[in-house]
């Protein structure tokens, strides 16, 4: 029988009762490789139930012993990084390398989570008035919620639980229905590491899962990534019950490449951050915008697409997966489509790769249009495929007009030898990540995943000191100590006597 995935409810592995399960399937064969239940609502008010309890006893767990259980975990996911990169692999379909990255960059995440002593440090001021402190301290929420996509079943859930757990919450994470297993070997290993009972659940299933969730009366913060749709969904309808919300949503990503910047940098990065990980990245590039004479590289940036081909996760030659689903892959085609019907250039057609050994996997080759304009639907939307978009400007100001009208403000790169042209840059374009010669700008976690405008809804981002504001509430005490009993009289001002 195929493997049935539990949840995780009060520190124990259980079997859902639900009646609805969906299957996990390798979307390079369609095997399916395990079911995954629609947590009924008994199931996930029992999961709210146990964090709930937990909480009170974990609130009061001294900052060290909180950090200390990151240190193990941190531990125990790198002494099985390749075990679970290797699940990640089979369930996403991406390269085993990919795979790897996937799960070292939520590692960085836990590492950072080990320094939360500092990091939930408050401010103190002597002698505010006369004899008067002020001091303010940072207090867990509660039962946090983190909700995740498909595309980064172990780094994106590690930005959520960990950051929310060693503040001094507990957590109730919904991963993505389509790639259950890589979280739930994370949270095993938490309960490896000592973590106690109620710390961490994971409950599975879809919208009523995400939704019975948000709207709780016991649940005042909820982390979501996931698409605009339903990134302005969570908002809203978490805003409404005036919990605190950070959506990080989807993107259209710019590279803009000067003609003074390194040509071969170019051109490998642009190959690399366009189809890496069947572009199914929100920090892909999806757009490359050549100014002035650096459009005479866009047949370099062509050929060097052609090379990259799509291949099973285990083949140490492929250089990306294929898309999660059948629907991803139509979803890619009908755009492909879409850019040719509205007269663009497609001047590299991945719609009918074809992968040896692999007839029924969701596979979409590289593909590249030129002449696009940008009112057409590959410009204005997210595509979430191998497919890169030219673009051809005059100016760094045009170039910095047309990102700054576009919705989207994830990432974005420049590609530069002028120290000047790359200031400037980094100073108009109204993007949050920003990358220099650096095509994925995705910071590491001393600092913030910063998307804006419309990758972005809230106002506390993921990891980084951000995280710890999000995560925590903050107390501000104002404090005297009175050596004599003076009588002083009544003070009926605002001020402080
Ligand atoms: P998705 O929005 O379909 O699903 C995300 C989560 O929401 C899943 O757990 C899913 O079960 C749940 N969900 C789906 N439909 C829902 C609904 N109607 N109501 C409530 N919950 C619902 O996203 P996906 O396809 O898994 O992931 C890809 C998207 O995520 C892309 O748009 C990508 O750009 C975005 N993304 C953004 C970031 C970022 O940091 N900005 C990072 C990774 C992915």
């Amino acid at each position: 029988m195929t493997q049935q995935v539990p949840l995780l409810i009060n520190g124990e592995m259980i079997q859902s009762q639900s009646e609805q399960w969906l299957p996990v399937t390798n979307p390079a064969t369609q095997e399916v490789i395990a079911q995954v239940p629609c947590a009924t609502d008994a199931e996930v008010e029992q999961a709210v139930e146990a964090a709930k309890v937990a909480f009170e006893t974990w609130k009061e767990t001294p900052v060290g012993e909180r950090a200390r259980l990151m240190l193990r975990y941190q531990h125990l996911l790198k002494e099985n990084h390749d075990e679970i990169a290797t699940l990640l692999a089979q369930e996403t379909g991406k390269t085993f390398e990919d795979a790897k990255g996937d799960v070292w960059r939520g590692i960085e995440v836990v590492e950072h989570a080990c320094n939360i002593a500092s990091l939930s440090m408050g401010e103190t001021v002597e002698n505010v008035a006369r004899k008067i402190d002020c001091y303010s301290i940072t207090q867990p929420l509660g039962v946090c919620v983190g909700i995740t996509p498909f595309n980064f079943p172990a780094m994106i859930p590690l930005w959520m639980f960990p950051m929310a757990i060693a503040c001094g919450n507990t957590f109730v994470l919904k991963p993505s229905e389509q790639d259950p297993l890589t979280p739930m070997r994370l949270a095993e290993l938490f309960q490896e590491a000592g973590a106690p009972a109620g710390l961490l659940q994971v409950v599975h299933g879809t919208k009523d899962a995400v939704n019975q969730l948000l709207t709780h009366k016991d649940t005042p913060a909820i982390s979501f990534v996931g698409s605009v749709a339903v990134g302005e969904h969570i908002y809203r309808t978490g805003t409404d019950k005036m919990k605190r919300v950070q959506a990080f949503a989807g993107a259209k990503n710019h590279m803009v490449i000067m003609p003074d910047a390194a040509k071969n940098q170019v051109v490998n990065s642009i190959a690399g951050a366009s189809v890496g990980a069947a572009g199914q990245r929100c920090m892909a590039i999806s757009v490359a915008v050549f100014v002035g004479k650096s459009r005479e590289w866009i047949p370099e940036v062509r050929d060097a697409l052609a090379k990259v081909r799509p291949g099973a996760w285990n083949d140490p030659e492929a250089g990306y997966g294929p898309q999660i689903n059948p629907q991803a892959k139509e979803k890619v085609l009908g755009f492909i489509q879409q850019g040719k019907d509205a007269g663009a250039d497609c001047i590299l057609d991945g719609s009918d790769v074809v992968v040896e050994g692999y007839p029924d996997g969701n596979w979409v080759g590289p593909t590249m249009f030129r002449g696009v304009t940008t009112d057409m639907s590959i410009y204005q939307q997210e595509i979430f495929g191998p497919v890169l978009i030219a673009l051809e400007v005059e100016t760094l100001e045009e170039a910095i007009e047309l990102i700054n009208n576009n919705p989207y403000g994830n990432g974005t790169s420049m590609f530069t030898s002028s120290g000047a042209a790359a200031r400037k840059y980094q100073h108009e374009i109204k993007v949050g990540q920003v990358g220099i010669n650096v095509p994925v700008p995705v910071p590491l976690p001393m600092f913030s995943f910063t998307g804006w405008r419309k990758s972005f809804y809230g106002d506390q981002h993921a990891y980084g000191k951000q995280a710890v504001r999000f995560y925590t509430e903050t107390k501000t005490v104002t404090a005297r100590w009175f050596e004599d009993d003076i009588d002083t009289g009544v003070n009926t001002s605002i001020n402080l006597k």
